[in-house]
């Protein structure tokens, strides 16, 4: 019975799989961090975009690496320096640990972000889904990336009965199991999961009708509407 069970998930998660990226490869947004592997430029995209829009994070992304090209020129900045960099962006909290960040980088690391996301987690302001985006958009690492967006796409497409809060290890778990052991394909079904949870699969409305993997998920396969509210 178990071994059915789990021969199904993978079932399920393969045909999920397929048709996000197949989705992903046409209606992908074409953003500034997607285009770069550098670890630095993806950990200040990362720390911008925790709360914040994407619209809004693209001037201020740009501006800051101007001002701050690379992480020994962050860390040698005056904290003062820093939080007017990030003036207007909100949530200042993470300028001044992205700022510790960098000098601890600089400092045990040799300027150089780490890999491994274990390693990754012991720097200031990075918790497991930061760790897990670096070590993914970054170096290809096959890591998990769970945010609220990609908590909720896999809490309604694989367990419609968890609970929205906290993420628990089931959801990061299942994450795992949908990644490819592929790292370039693990980057890019990654993005496509985070880029369903911000145009389709939204918090506000599930648009399970024009959703590319509405057959492989048990919220939307379930719904004769072209679009579910509020699951
Ligand atoms: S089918 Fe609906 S609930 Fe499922 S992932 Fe798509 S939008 Fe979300």
């Amino acid at each position: 019975m178990a071994r059915k069970s789990r021969a199904e998930r993978a079932r399920q998660a393969a045909e999920f799989r397929r048709g996000l990226l197949r989705w992903y490869r046409r209606h992908g947004r074409d953003l500034p961090w997607r285009r770069t592997r550098d670890p630095y430029h993806i950990v200040v995209s990362e720390f911008m975009l925790q709360q914040t829009q994407v619209s809004r994070v693209e001037a201020y992304y740009h501006r800051f690496l101007e001002r701050y090209p690379t992480i020994s020129a962050l860390a040698a900045a005056p904290p003062a320096a820093v939080r007017e960099s990030w003036d207007g962006l909100g949530y200042y909290r993470r300028a001044t640990n992205l700022h510790r960040l960098a000098q601890a980088v600089v400092d045990q690391h040799a300027g150089v972000l780490p890999a491994d996301p274990v390693k990754l987690e012991q720097l200031p302001g990075v918790g497991r889904y930061t760790a897990g985006a670096v070590a993914c958009f970054a170096y290809e690492r096959v890591a998990a990336t769970v945010d609220t967006n990609v908590a909720r796409v896999i809490r309604r497409a694989f367990h419609p009965r968890q609970p929205d809060k906290p993420i628990s290890r089931r959801l990061w778990a299942t994450a795992l199991e949908i990644l490819p052991r592929n790292g370039k394909r693990a980057w890019e079904v990654n993005q496509a999961l985070m880029e369903l949870g911000a145009l389709v699969c939204t918090a506000r409305l599930a648009k399970c009708g024009e959703c590319p993997v509405r057959a492989a998920c048990r919220t939307g396969r379930n719904v004769t509407l072209s679009e579910a509210k509020g699951t």
